[in-house]
């Protein structure tokens, strides 16, 4: 298990993971590069209340997952405050929590795009960025001057500090994962083999 407590940049990647995909782990790891950080905990959402509940699998197995994705890094770890906590899970609440956990250490919360334009719509964004330091990566659709100005705007309202960061085009999603799921087409390579095999073993997605 890594030493947390000695990661003096600490990267958050959020998400449903739903399931966890390679755009996931290559957006940590560019995350890492980018903004110089120790290492990224990556945190499985609770039963998120944007998601739409049918096709959601239950948080210890989106933990579980997320688990075999990581589990040959040393710099990757995984935490369950969110799944563990059950019920709506809030990001604010989340980074208040490992801010008293490691402090000493800076938190990076990464996210794509989609999330920069969404966050204002989360809950209590003045504390989300209160906490952290936004790590936000292009995703596709939306050009880096767009991501420019609604960094400017969040700066303005919020004190937002943010950084942005291209990223390639990866037209990888787990909406995308479960569609080729239900459909009986392949996922080998969007996920890693160890979490391929899971979702295969378990059925998950199949059919729904
Ligand atoms: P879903 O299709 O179910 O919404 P997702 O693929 O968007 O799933 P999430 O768990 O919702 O995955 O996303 C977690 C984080 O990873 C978000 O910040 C999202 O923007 C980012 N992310 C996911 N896929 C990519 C990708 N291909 N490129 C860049 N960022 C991504
Ligand atoms: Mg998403």
């Amino acid at each position: 298990m890594p030493d947390i407590a000695t990661w003096k940049k600490i990267g958050i990647m959020g998400g449903t993971f739903n399931p966890i995909h390679t755009g996931h782990l290559l957006l940590a790891q560019w995350a890492m590069e980018e903004a110089g950080l120790d290492g990224v905990i990556f945190m499985p959402t609770g039963n998120s209340y944007m998601k739409d509940k049918e096709e959601m699998l239950p948080g210890s197995e989106r933990l579980a997952m997320t688990q075999l994705a990581i589990q040959d890094r040393e710099c990757f770890s995984c935490s369950d405050l969110e799944v563990k906590r059950g019920g709506n899970t809030y990001t604010y609440e989340t980074l208040e929590a490992l801010r008293s956990m490691y402090p000493q250490s800076r938190l990076y919360f990464i996210a794509g795009a989609d999330c920069l334009f969404n966050i204002e719509k989360w809950y209590c964004p003045q504390k989300i960025f209160e906490n952290c330091v936004l790590l936000a990566a292009s995703r596709s659709g939306a050009p880096m001057e767009a991501l420019e100005k609604k960094r400017c705007e969040l700066t303005e309202a919020y004190g937002a500090e943010i950084l942005l960061m291209a990223f390639p085009n990866m037209e990888i999603s787990s909406t995308d994962i479960r569609r080729r799921r239900r459909l009986g087409r392949s996922i080998r390579y969007l996920v890693p083999d160890r979490v391929r095999e899971y979702i295969v073993r378990n059925h998950f997605y199949e059919g729904l």
